[in-house]
């Protein structure tokens, strides 16, 4: 039986933590080595598996295991249901920024070493995907390969899919198709007890509903069933600027409420600051390095921020062969708007490039050492009701100087989102919202902020929300109480509790989310 005894120690002992911790590795390694995985086990792992993206938090897991199939990935689970201290959290890319995909003294499943696997089924309308696929493979294998594409993406795709559906998937075409969430008919999940089980909407959906959303905690998705549809050949790229919020959220819900197919194929907005700071200002705005952003054109009146609306609309050869259906469209489209006149930038790029577009940006990040910084994002659901006046308080007023990069802002529909799914959504029934992404990316202190300097920020902005009894929800949320848990869930509480004694009753399951400790 292996020791857990370390946490009646004192804090300083450090030598006998050190022993104890040896010894518990190598009671594990005795136990991997009679399970017969297929895939491999590393231990006292302190590599990528301690870190994320947010660059906050960092833990020591006791193994990574990078499974070779489903059967290694149960094996696992069960193997952590019979020691009662252990935990399993799925990995992903990492790219949780709270410590969300990571298990301190447990066991880390690196479901991207799985070997990714991309079946296009028969009638090309679905591909099977595994967990552990970064969406920017499925994209290339799918374009490439058989001219088809999913149909709901999140802006960067250098994600699994395990870990999108985990959350929900969000992007300028969730306005059509719902988050990715909405977008797959059948999940193949390895579930806390170690069953391996294939649900949908009509098969097992219970689990299929509790997994899509549901933060890692009832289940590992193995296999996804991701629709598809004609990929299009190049897509026109165009950012118009906006002086009023007002006008700006009228224009975007016009576009997004528009019925399916009258609107651009991709709606999603964000916010600046009226300046020529860098990152921050007017420059974050062109397209095109051959088209700068002329200040002048700014109304006199404007405030300390400015509103940016991005749409695009996908347009395929045929369509160019008929003169410039696509630039007719475009201006149909855009002839309906009140945006700032010659504030208008526009690119046509292909679909690839357009989808990839955030990489572009990762590359510079990577090399100038923003990726490798502490990323204290904060993400928002905001109701319709709230939102002007989220505008008034926080864009205005706490972040009329920016966060250090993107601050998006953009309308969704409710009634693209099933609410049978984990996703938890602002309380008011009206069919639009927003999400609000503050995406902190700014070189460390001391040219940027310091970490607690940004993270007071995003409290005063919640603090600040919750003072004025805005109706809001966290996306990707983050709690270190059950309270704050509770909370969240609101009426949906009891209901998440019972789906986990169901699927994971000994909490094994994605401990870094910090909503159940294991044996609640
Ligand atoms: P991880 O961080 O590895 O895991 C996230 C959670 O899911 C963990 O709890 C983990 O245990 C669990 N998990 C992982 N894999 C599985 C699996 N196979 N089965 C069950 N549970 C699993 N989100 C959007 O919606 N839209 C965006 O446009 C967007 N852009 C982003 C851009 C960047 C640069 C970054 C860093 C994040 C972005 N995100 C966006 C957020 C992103 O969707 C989430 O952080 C997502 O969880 C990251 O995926 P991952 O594969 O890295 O998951």
């Amino acid at each position: 039986m292996i020791a857990f005894i370390e946490r009646f120690l004192h804090e300083n002992d450090v030598d006998s933590i050190q022993e104890l911790e040896a010894k518990e590795e190598d009671d594990i390694l005795v136990l991997f080595r009679g399970m017969e995985l297929q895939g491999t086990v590393e231990y006292g792992f302190h590599g990528s598996a301690s870190k994320d993206f947010g660059g906050m938090q960092s833990s020591k897991p006791l193994a990574v295991i990078r499974p070779a199939d489903r059967e290694d990935v149960a094996k696992v689970i069960r193997l952590a249901s019979r020691l009662e201290h252990l935990t399993v959290a799925a990995r992903g890319n990492g790219h949780s920024v709270n410590g969300q995909a990571m298990a301190h003294r447990g066991f880390v499943v690196d479901m991207k070493s799985m070997d990714p696997i991309i079946e296009v089924g028969p009638t090309g309308t679905y591909a099977d995907v595994s967990g552990g696929t970064l969406w920017e493979e499925v994209l290339k294998r799918c374009v490439l390969s058989h001219g088809l594409a999913p149909r709901s993406w999140t802006d960067y795709l250098g994600l699994t899919v395990g870990g999108t559906l985990s959350n929900a998937g969000v992007s300028g075409q969730t306005f059509i198709y719902g988050p990715q969430t909405e977008n797959v008919t059948e999940l193949e999940v390895v579930t806390g007890k170690g069953d391996v089980t294939v649900c949908s909407r009509s098969q097992n959906s219970e689990l299929f509903f509790s997994v899509l959303g549901g933060l890692g905690q009832f289940g590992i998705i193995t296999r996804a069933r991701v629709l598809l549809q004609p990929a299009p050949n190049k897509v026109r790229w165009i950012r118009v600027v906006y002086s009023e919020f007002s006008e700006f959220s009228r224009d975007a819900e016009l576009l997004v409420t528009q019925s399916e197919g009258d609107s651009f194929d991709y709606v999603e907005g964000f916010v600046f600051v009226n300046s020529d700071d860098p990152v921050n200002g007017w420059p974050s705005v062109p397209l095109d390095a051959n088209h700068p952003f002329d200040s002048t054109r700014i109304p006199r009146n404007a405030g300390p921020v400015l509103y940016c609306l991005e749409v695009a609309l996908h347009h395929t050869k045929e369509s160019d062969d008929r003169r410039c259906t696509v630039g007719i469209r475009v201006e149909r489209l855009l002839g309906q708007l009140g945006f700032c006149k010659d504030l208008r930038f526009e690119v046509d790029l292909s679909y690839l490039d357009f989808l990839l577009r955030v990489k572009r940006a990762e590359e510079e990040a990577k090399a100038s050492g923003i990726w490798e910084a502490p990323h204290p994002w904060l993400n928002i659901f905001v109701s319709k009701r709230d939102i002007a006046d989220f505008d008034r308080v926080v864009f205005k007023n706490i972040l009329k100087h920016g966060v250090g990069g993107p601050m998006l802002v953009y309308p969704l529909l409710r009634s693209k989102w099933d609410d049978r799914t984990s996703i938890v959504l602002p309380d008011a029934e009206d069919d639009i919202f927003y999400i609000v992404a503050l995406l902190r990316f700014y070189f460390p202190y001391p040219r940027g902020l310091s970490v607690e300097e940004m993270i007071a920020q995003n409290q005063e902005i919640i603090k600040c929300c919750n003072k004025k009894g805005f109706d809001i929800k966290l996306y990707l949320p983050y709690y270190n109480s059950k309270e704050g848990w509770k909370k969240h869930f609101g009426n949906q509480w009891t209901r998440f509790q019972e789906k986990k004694a169901s699927f994971d009753p000994k909490a094994i399951l994605a401990p870094g989310q910090k909503i159940f400790p294991k044996n609640w």
